[in-house]
């Protein structure tokens, strides 16, 4: 494996592959990497001939009152994963590799990035779209791997890929969670013993949504109830929002008749948590 740091470099490496006519998977994270990475990087590396991963800390996509500065950080750990994932080159770039001094161009995310997350993080969308498209064009991907965990995200970059012509194939993957259903998500080791605990609320709640789908509910009001009652169990969990969307748009539905899905955010203690499922089609 190879580590690179400037997206010149890279660039070059990745051109080179693809006049040799090889496919290149790409999955850009943040560090602090888990087995829901390495799920998506094992797909990556199955699929494609040549593997690139990024790990990049994104500041135009954290809020001025975020974690971006004590968002976990390991990079040597995180090296030795890829090492073992098999990874062909690493791309690690500082920030004033992204964004130089006078950058000031940024992509603009339609209704895809309203509501949901997008209510609480007003510009987060816009960042995690910026980052994504200056890394596509450096890395010029095949196929790009995001994890369904992060569901608004997805629907963000493939309407992006779509109206910016990129020719990136965006391949969701599911979620990894912990065995008590927890989402794997590197802002849980801020969790104490006991709000970890708590944690496993968003599993619980949009597990009983989806249960009561499966017995023929189709009514989002009744559904939401479902997963609300689960929630009112938890005080400690404080609720940002609940909702079930079209799967496809995101557009609110109120009943369920084409493929949806549940989504929940809100916070423990200082920690910001999201979950979601798929809710059964008939
Ligand atoms: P992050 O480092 O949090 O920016 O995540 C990098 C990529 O890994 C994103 O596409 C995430 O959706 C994905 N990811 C994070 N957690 C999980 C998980 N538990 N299961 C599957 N994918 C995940």
């Amino acid at each position: 494996m190879e580590t690179i740091s400037s997206p010149a470099d890279l660039r070059n490496r990745t051109l080179a592959a693809l006049r040799a006519g090889k496919t290149i998977g790409f999955v850009p994270t943040m560090g602090a990497l888990h087995a829901g990475h390495a799920s998506l990087i094992r797909r990556a590396r199955a699929e494609n001939d040549l593997l690139v991963v990024s790990i990049f800390v994104n500041p135009a996509q954290f809020g001025p009152a975020e974690d971006l500065d004590r968002y976990p950080r390991d990079i040597p750990r995180d090296t030795a994963l890829c090492e073992r994932e098999k990874v062909d080159l690493l791309f690690l770039p500082r920030v004033e590799d992204v964004y130089p001094p006078g950058f000031d161009t940024f992509v603009a995310p339609g209704r895809a990035a309203e509501g949901l997350c997008g209510a609480s993080r007003p510009n987060h969308f816009r960042g995690v779209a910026t980052v994504v498209l200056k890394f596509f064009s450096v890395v010029r991907p095949t196929r790009a791997y995001f994890g369904e965990k992060d569901y608004q995200q997805i629907a963000v970059i493939r309407r992006m890929a779509r109206d910016l012509d990129l020719d990136a194939e965006i391949v969701p993957c599911p979620t990894v969670r912990e065995a008590d259903g927890l989402a794997m998500s590197s802002r849980n080791a801020f969790l104490s013993p006991e709000e970890r605990t708590t944690a496993t609320v968003l599993f619980r709640a949009v597990s009983a949504m989806a249960r009561s789908r499966e017995t023929g509910e189709r009514r989002a009001a009744v559904l939401r109830e479902a997963g609300g009652s689960v929630l009112a169990a938890e005080p400690a969990f404080r609720v940002e929002y609940l909702e079930i969307r079209d799967a496809e748009t995101l557009d609110p539905i109120e009943t369920c008749d084409r493929p949806a899905v549940a989504l929940l955010a809100g916070r423990i203690g200082g920690v910001r948590l999201i979950d979601n499922v798929r809710l059964p089609c008939d």
